[in-house]
Formats: structure tokens, sequence, C-alpha cells
């Protein structure tokens, strides 16, 4: 393409929207517009990305023997309430959009796409002869997402591409799951981007398990923990890993102490001069399940040790039947106003025993009447230790559990692990922390969309049994975000090869000089030929401003029609590595084709 013909516009100062360096270049150098609060236009620079990605994971896909359909975005309610998604989705998490038609009948936008699949696999799918299937699409998600930033990072319409696997059983499903793996990796890799994969939370659904693949980069959502002999990487969320070893308690006999002032666990070790881990603490939650039912929650644990809060809504939705509920729609700290809604009188913060009296709870009926008292196991090991008296401005010390606190039969790992932790699988190795971008997740979800919609076949022994499912999603948009996150310097993107918008950009310092023009239309025209995929810039502008902009673009390799004319070369510059070499005008096009087959093919090696 011609530049001088092309909606091209670049900015040479940083939008005010953005904060991250991918989303201020994206902006600057026209790949993308917003056009509403996580709205955005892909431009035509980025829509050669897109397509080039999307071609990446679709070669991907197609050779794990995945197929490609394109699945409906208009959603029937009816289906996510058989699935028993519609109130968390549309109510609770509320990320779904929601609307009613002409006719009065319910939608939703497509925030993922399990239930829709799921319908058309109960139609279609029959026999165990029909098994394995996996089937996938590539199109635009809605999720109506309460902080949408970082432009297309976290997007209210965003590109997906999703896959879902239908497998006779278990094991069969661990297989279509390790291919998708396989699949991942490649795909990230051929992308040019450096990644983890990492273990990672599989929510309430439970399941087998399920990794997230992590581009490494500082402005990343989320916190990766991983172990420097590359046998461990975990999300924070459900990182596993030793705490440190706790200090003996030096408290022999059981004694109530006046300890005014210590509400906080700092407060309180430097108080009575002890270590945070002899210390139980007690933290109150409250929990709403999708009944409407709320629980009132203890959770004790070490005084130096952090509830994961992703650990605790796990097991509160384990524990949903147990109230009537099926999931959990809220989990909160209960402020003083809640607190107002169900205690028959103030609670003593900061100073809670594990044995709060159930009193304290005003009867109601969406309100348990007990609390729940979970416990970590950094805190069931401890002997003699201090914790709250249940009146304010005292603790006790030299507690025992059996002696005087009864010890809840709820134990559960609810701690956070951080940085510096022993790993499990080797306590010489330290958990080490980097930031990561979640690109791809995938998942082994088992029977719970297959069984709550009936989605049924018929096995090798005349039974009708559930197909057992996994799911595979990578944000196609925040791909390309990351990439840039990846991939930049001062000057502005550098994209790897494989995902580029074009691969050169022949530059004309002078469109008056006709030997310039002529020689830059002849390159052009020949890479063009070749299959490398060419811009020619061709404005009537400074040489300077036309450099600038093809550093801000970010397109691989830069050809410059100058000076060197003269002894029949051109000059050819390498974005990356910002390396210039004067090449004979006929040498131009076959070292380009070779660098680039070298730089896409280094890439497609590594898997
Ligand atoms: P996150 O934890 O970042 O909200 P998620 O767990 O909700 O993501 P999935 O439902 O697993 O995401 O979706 C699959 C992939 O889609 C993610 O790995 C991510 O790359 C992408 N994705 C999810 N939400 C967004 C969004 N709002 N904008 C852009 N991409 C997204
Ligand atoms: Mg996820």
């Amino acid at each position: 393409m011609r530049l001088s013909q092309m909606l091209f516009a670049t900015l040479r100062e940083d939008p005010a929207e953005a904060e991250i360096p991918s989303h201020k270049l994206l902006v600057r150098a026209g790949y993308i517009r917003r056009v509403g609060s996580g709205v955005y236009a892909y431009l035509p620079f980025l829509w050669r990305v897109l397509q080039k990605i999307s071609q990446i994971v679709r070669e991907e896909m197609n050779a794990t023997g995945a197929q490609e359909c394109l699945l409906t975005q208009l959603q029937p309610s009816e289906l996510w309430k058989e699935s028993g998604r519609w109130e968390t989705y549309t109510k609770a998490e509320g990320i779904m959009f929601a609307l009613t038609d002409r006719q009065g009948r319910e939608l939703g936008l497509g925030p993922t796409h399990e239930e829709v699949i799921t319908l058309i696999a109960r139609d279609m799918i029959r026999s165990y002869r029909q098994l394995p299937l996996n089937l996938y699409q590539i199109q635009t998600k809605f999720r109506d997402e309460i902080r949408p930033r970082f432009g297309l990072m976290r997007g209210r319409e965003f590109i997906m591409k999703d896959a879902y696997s239908f497998d006779a059983d278990e094991a069969g499903m661990k297989v279509s799951y390790q291919k998708m793996n396989r699949a991942y990796h490649n795909i990230l890799h051929r992308c040019g981007l450096a990644f983890r994969a990492v273990d990672a939370d599989s929510g309430a659904i439970g399941g087998s398990g399920s990794q997230e693949f992590m581009v490494l980069a500082d402005a990343g959502e989320d916190e990766v923990l991983y172990t420097a002999d590359g046998k461990y990487a975990a999300n924070v969320e459900k990182a596993i890993s030793l705490p440190p070893d706790a200090v003996p308690s030096p408290f022999k006999a059981y004694k109530k102490l006046d300890t005014p002032n210590t509400p906080t666990i700092a407060s309180l070790a430097d108080f009575l001069q002890c270590s945070p881990t002899q210390i139980v603490k007690n933290v109150l939650y409250q929990v709403t399940y999708d009944n409407g039912m709320n629980v009132l929650v203890l959770v004790s644990i070490r005084g130096d040790q952090d509830v994961n809060e992703v650990k605790l809504q796990n097991e509160l939705g384990r524990l949903a039947g147990e109230y009537g509920g099926s999931a959990v729609i809220g989990l909160k700290v209960p402020s003083e106003e809640d607190q107002q809604q169900w205690a028959t009188k103030p609670l003593p913060l900061g100073y809670i025993a594990p044995n709060l009296s159930d009193d304290y709870i005003q009867p109601a009926k969406n309100l348990a009447a007990q609390f729940l008292r979970l416990i970590d196991p950094t805190a069931v090991e401890l002997e003699n230790f201090v914790t709250g008296s249940n009146e304010s401005g005292y603790h006790v010390v030299g507690a025992n559990w059996g002696q005087e606190f009864p010890l809840s039969k709820h134990q559960v790992d609810l701690r956070k692990s951080v940085a510096g932790d022993r790993s499990i699988h080797d306590p010489s190795q330290t958990l080490q922390t980097a930031r990561g971008i979640e690109i791809g997740h995938i998942f082994q979800l088992g029977t719970k969309y297959s069984k709550a919609m009936g989605a049924t076949y018929t096995n090798e022994q005349g039974e009708e049994v559930p197909l057992v499912m996994g799911c595979y999603g990578i944000g196609v948009s925040r791909l390309a975000q990351a990439a840039v996150e990846q991939s930049y310097d001062k000057d502005g993107i550098i994209w790897p090869v494989a995902i580029a918008p074009y691969h050169a950009i022949v530059v004309i310092p002078n469109i008056n000089d006709n030997k310039q023009v002529s020689a830059a239309e002849v390159i052009y025209s020949e890479l063009n030929r070749v299959g490398i995929e060419a811009l020619l810039d061709d404005r009537n502008e400074r040489a300077g401003v036309k450099f600038k902009d093809a550093d801000l673009v970010g397109i691989p390799y830069r050809i410059v029609t100058g000076r060197s004319l003269q002894e029949g070369k051109v000059e050819v510059v390498n974005r990356a590595t910002r390396e210039s070499q004067e090449i004979s005008v006929h040498e131009v096009v076959p070292t380009l084709r070779r660098w680039i087959d070298e730089a896409i093919t280094a890439k497609t090696d590594v898997a």
C-alpha cells in the first residue's frame, strides 16, 4: 500500500486516555481508535495484525483436528437458565450485556459460548463413534467489564478464539487438553512472544485442571509465582507453597492479657514482643449465595499470613449446597453498615477469637444462624498461640486447640503464597514473582455443562452418559497489544515479524527526486510480487518525519532510496536491532525474503 493513499495519521503526543506504553503506542501509531468505554475500532494496520494472529491460531487449531465454526452472539436467556448462569452473569457478576427484544424475549450478548456449543452438541452428538470432537471459532465477545482499561487489554468488546472439546470420558478429555496445550505453546512461539504456562484457578467449577498462558510484561494485571528450576509456575490466585516456619511460642501458660490499642497484628506483635507467627488471626467475611442466603465466615490463619480470597471463594462455592445455594455471588469483608444489618451488638473488631459467639448473629431469614469457621493449616499447627479474647483491648496467650478453643473441622488451605516462600516440589527452591498478561486459558471442564443441559451420548455399552468437555480461550486482540507491551522502544513499536502489519516499508526521502521515486517503485512492486508485504512512503513529507513514523508504526524492515543510490545501493534498517546496511538494489528483495523467512521459521522451530 501507498501511504499517500491510506488512512494514516500519527500523533506526536501521548493520548490522555492511555496509561501503559502499548496502549499509548497503538493510539499514537494509528492502530486503534476509542469509540466508547472499553470499545475500540480496529483500524487497517491493526486489522492486518489481528488477521495474522488469527491465521496462526487457525493453522495450529486445524493441525490438532479441531474444526472452525461461527456461533451466535445473540444468545437466548433460556440456554443460560439451563446451565444456571443467567442470574450470576446478568445480575451478580453482571458481566453479560442483556437485552429484551420486541417480543419481550430476553437475550444476552455472548461473553463466552459454553451454553451455545453444549446446545449444539446435545442436538448433534449421539454416539461414541462421533467422538472426540473439537469445535472452535474466532469472533467478537462482549463483556460488561466493571473496569475496562488499557485499551485492548481489557475491553468490553474484544476478539477471542474459543474452542470446545467433547470426549467420551475423562481420559479422552485429558488427551484433547494436552493437544490444545501443545497448540497454545506453538501459537505463542510463532507470534514471537515470551510467555509462561502457569497453573491457574479453575474457579467454582472445580474441574481437574486449568492452565493460563501468561505473556510476561510489567504492565500485566496478573502475578505469577515460579521457581528458577522451571518446574513450578502458577497464578498467585492458585499458587501453593510452604510458609516460613513459625517461631516457637514463648507463652507456656494460658492467660488473658490487657493489650490496649493492638487491633492489628503488627501492633500486637510489637506490644507483646512476639512473632506474628505465634498469633492466630481471625478474619471476618460475608458471603452471599445465589439463593439470597448470607453466611458469616470466620477464617483463622497464622498472623503473618494473608487470606487468598480466590481460594476462599472456591471453598465457599464447594460449601454452597450446605446453604441451599449453588454458587457464590458475593464475597466481602462486611463494612460497618453491613455489620449493623446483622450484629446483635458491636463486634470486638481487632480482638476476635476463633470461638466468637454465634449470639452476635441476629436471627433472620436469609442469614445462617452460625458462623462458618474455616481454619488454614498454618493456624492449625500452632501451639501456645496468641489470639483475640472477644473483648476489645484484650488478647489471650498460651492458647491451644482442643483446650481453650475447639478446632474447626473445616481445615482448608486458604493461604496466599508470596514470593520468597519455599516451593512444595523442592523446598530448596524459593518462589519468585513476575507480572503477566493472561493471553490464554485452557480448562478441563468435565461434565458441568453437559450434565446441566442434558448433553449426553450413547457409549459403547449402550448407556446414555454426559459428554466430557474442555474449553480453551485465547484473547486475540489482547495478544496483539501484549506483543507491543513486550516489544517497543522510545521511538515506537517493534513488531515480531510474524504478526507485523507489513514486513517492509520503502521510504522515499524526497519525492521530488525522480531517481529516488523510480528506484522505490521498482523495489516496492518487486517486494509485493514475491509476497513480501510492503508499504511505500510516497507522502510529500520531510524525510525525518517519514523515518519517525516508520519507527513508530514498527515495521520490521525499512528500505531507504537515498544517497547510496549513486552506488546502486539502498539503505536497509532493521527496526529491532537498528542495524543499517547498504545493499545493492537487486539484492534487496532476496535478502529481505531470507531475513523474513528466517525470522518467522526461527519462531516456529522452538516448539
Ligand atoms: P481475565 O481474568 O483477564 O478477566 P478471564 O479469565 O475472564 O480473563 P477467559 O474467560 O478465560 O478470561 O477468556 C479467555 C481469554 O480471553 C483470556 O485469556 C483473555 O486473553 C481474553 N479476555 C478475557 N477478557 C477480556 C477482555 N475484557 N478484553 C480483552 N481480552 C479478554
Ligand atoms: Mg481466565
